[in-house]
């Protein structure tokens, strides 16, 4: 019944009896710097944890988050056994059975499902709880599609800004992040990179030391803008808005690249009309930033190259996120900073990441007709909001923690509790949404699989080997899929590879970029890097319809303006909503002066904690205690016209929900604003609820992202008293 064939026991059981020795891995987690990481093991224990010093990315360092790694393996609060719900739904009582009476069970409710239901009544539910090609957001694909269960689209991230910069640059890495330190400017957009993205920060530090200017575009002056040279403080979802208000400045004043334009680029006579559409006053009015420092900036811009752009993830969040990514992807061609070294925008350097996507997702397993339904929506989905037919029967989670991570919370929630909803949860701990588990399956940490690591925020192929053995009995999740696959009865070939078979074909080792670098190498060092052209649109070269880069999108035009929408993982397209071929703006939901009639005033921003990552860690002790208490940023003019005080614990809320967190009284805010970290979980927190009590899943213009960064509240104090659940456990 269970293929025992696993490369990480074979290769975990040849560390057992050894001498102490290093191991190389790479941290799994949803971050762009896949840090390369080395792992000390003593007779089979893993004794220490810390990052490969020959990585020149990563250098050698981790971030607090995964320093103490092995807090996270070696937590007594791990789930190391198949558990059996006992108690209601919700209440984490659980008890220990095996995997032969888990796989019984499951197999057993799925088959019933099937037969009264069909196999659509059952839904996967996966996001980058793992960022692994083995073990990651895909490892489940072949199984739901092959046992014929709903598509669940994954559009959690990036799929918005991915969607707007393949429309205007095509599937390029980019500027080499290893080249910023090259730059003489450096535009941090939307990105707070010293809390999510820190190794890049060693290199804008060399670029300053070479005097390159940081400008940091957020709505929040974050840890990063605070060492900024300047920071713009800019009205959420109105990022669009600026970069055409850039453009009209630096076409007037003759500050573009005429050479670079005519021979690059596509749509440039239509770009200028558009963007002749945004005075600096107007753009002002719209994003807050004083008309004089958008001439300025637009000045600096484009006469001081190499300048570059890292554009941060949450400008999706936004009604109109995608086409005001769109309008900052413009920018680099606009004044020719893709010609130098150093300059030119880093959206994600996936796209040269030769991956066989097909062999994740196994498409030729789905039955045409297929419904595909989103993730974000995931609440509406369970609780019957959507008269589906059949309707959720099943619901399987692994690498995600919908009830933390989900907009509409209290749906979600909701949908877990229904009786008659069967729900499996493989963790690694006993999450919020763990507790509605029917099934609870034991998952490995990185340590204890094989993985193969592509990066969202760098150009190197990094291996995982296992370095210990799995702790009690619990499994990589692409054994998970083989144990499940064989109790279903499947034996196509997919469902036979052992760990580095997988590994081997997952990639396609003849591409240029792989030149040189196969699994012996990566064994060897761990990590390669990608051959790929420091400079890539030197002289264009967009891999774009075109061969341009694309002012005019023809994905867009060529669509008959129905757009397809980027799922995340896998580059399948399906048909979308019309969209603009030009860049343009799209007022967000909070937007101006109508926030100051409107019944809820106040804009929440959901930010990424410093000290977890989205919710992992936010269980574990040493990280709650740095993280401290939830809080909520509120300016001091809002938290006045309130009666709240610092420190106060306070109720936000709206017709979706509420919850109570605790006011940080403080001007990196902007008055209307107001901003707390996702991540908390719910059972650890001051209220039955979180911060995704109060948003919704209302898409945003491109890509199928929610525009949750457009969430309207209101808050009120409820008491003088403050939140005391950290670092109680
Ligand atoms: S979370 Fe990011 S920065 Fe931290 S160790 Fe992992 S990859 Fe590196």
């Amino acid at each position: 019944m269970v293929n025992m064939l696993s490369t990480v026991a074979t290769v975990a059981n040849e560390i057992v009896n050894s001498e102490p020795v290093i191991v190389r891995g790479a941290c799994p987690h949803d971050c762009p710097d896949t840090c390369s990481m080395l792992i000390t093991v003593e007779a089979g224990q893993a004794t220490a944890v810390q990052g490969n010093p020959d990585h020149p990315y990563t250098k050698g360092t981790l971030c607090g988050k995964v320093n103490d790694y092995l807090d996270r393996v070696y937590s007594p609060q791990r789930i190391l056994y198949p558990m059996r719900r006992v108690g209601a739904k919700g209440s984490g009582e659980f008890e220990r059975i095996s995997w032969t009476a888990a796989l019984d069970e499951i197999a057993y409710r799925f088959n019933q499902i099937i037969r009264e239901y069909g196999a659509q009544a059952i839904l996967p539910c996966s996001y980058a709880g793992h960022e692994g090609l083995l073990n990651g957001i895909n490892v489940g694909d072949a199984f739901f599609n092959r046992l014929g269960a709903s598509i669940s689209e994954r559009t959690f991230c990036i799929s918005s800004t991915s969607l707007a910069y393949l429309m205007t640059c095509g599937p390029s890495h980019g500027t080499d992040p290893d080249t910023f330190s090259h730059s003489q400017y450096i535009i941090l957009w939307g990105c707070n990179a010293l809390s999510t993205n820190v190794h890049l920060w060693s290199f804008i530090q060399a670029a300053r030391k070479n005097g390159a200017k940081l400008v940091v575009i957020d709505p929040v002056k974050t840890r990063t803008a605070k060492q900024a040279d300047w920071h713009l403080p800019i009205r959420p979802g109105t990022d669009g808005a600026l970069a055409l208000g850039l453009m009209q400045v630096m076409i007037q004043e003759n500050l573009i690249d005429a050479d670079y334009v005519e021979h690059y680029t596509i749509g440039y006579t239509e770009l200028k009309d558009r963007a002749s559409e945004y005075s600096p006053e107007k753009v002002s009015a719209l994003t807050g930033i004083p008309a004089a420092d958008i001439v300025q900036l637009a000045r600096e811009y484009a006469t001081t190259q190499p300048s570059v752009i890292r554009l941060g993830v949450a400008l999706e969040k936004q009604a109109g996120g995608g086409q005001g990514v769109r309008a900052i992807c413009c920018l680099p061609a606009l004044v020719g900073a893709w010609r130098y070294l150093g300059g030119g925008l880093l959206q994600s350097p996936m796209w040269p990441f030769p991956i066989k996507w097909e062999r994740l997702h196994h498409a030729e397993f789905i039955q045409p007709g297929t419904r595909v339904l989103n993730q974000w929506q995931l609440g509406a989905t369970l609780t019957g909001e959507t008269h589906l037919d059949p309707p959720i029967k099943a619901l399987f989670v692994y690498n995600c923690n919908p009830v933390t991570q989900n907009p509409e919370q209290e749906k979600v929630i909701a949908g877990l509790e229904q009786e008659d909803l069967f729900t499996v949860v493989s963790e690694q701990f006993l999450t919020d949404t763990a507790d509605y588990a029917d099934i609870l399956l034991p998952a490995t940490t990185q340590i204890e699989n094989l993985d193969l690591m592509f990066s969202w925020g760098h150009t190197y192929l990094t291996l995982n080997m296992p370095a210990i053995a799995p702790l009690g009995e619990a499994v990589s999740n692409t054994e998970l899929f083989r144990r499940l696959a064989a109790k279903m009865g499947f034996a196509d070939e997919c469902f036979q590879l052992g760990d580095e078979e997988i590994a081997l074909g997952l990639m396609d080792w003849s591409a240029p970029v792989l030149q040189g670098i196969d699994m012996a190498k990566l064994k060897q060092d761990g990590y390669a890097k990608l051959k790929i052209d420091p400079v890539p649109h030197a002289t264009g070269n967009f891999p774009t319809a075109t061969g341009k880069c694309e002012f005019l999108s023809s994905m867009a035009i060529d669509s008959n303006y129905v757009l397809p929408v980027f799922r995340q993982g896998y580059t399948e397209f399906q048909p979308g909503a019309p969209v603009d071929p030009l860049p343009t703006f799209i007022p967000p939901f909070a937007v101006g002066a109508e926030l100051e009639t409107a019944r809820y005033a106040l804009n929440l921003l959901a930010a990424k904690p410093h000290t977890f990552i989205n919710s992992c860690f936010a269980n574990l002790p040493k990280h709650r205690r740095l993280e401290g208490a939830p809080t909520v940023l509120i300016h001091p003019q809002d938290a006045a016209q309130r009666g709240i005080v610092n420190g106060q614990l306070v109720q936000v809320f709206n017709d979706l929900g509420s919850f109570q967190i605790q006011a940080e009284v403080t001007d990196v805010v902007q008055p209307g604003v107001i901003a707390a970290a996702i991540g908390h979980w719910r059972k650890l927190s001051a209220s039955a609820s979180t911060l995704n009590a109060a948003t919704a899943a209302t898409f945003a213009d491109l890509g199928h992202t929610a525009a949750v960064g457009g969430t309207l509240v209101e808050v009120a104090a409820i008491t003088s008293g403050l939140v005391s659940t950290v670092g109680t456990d």
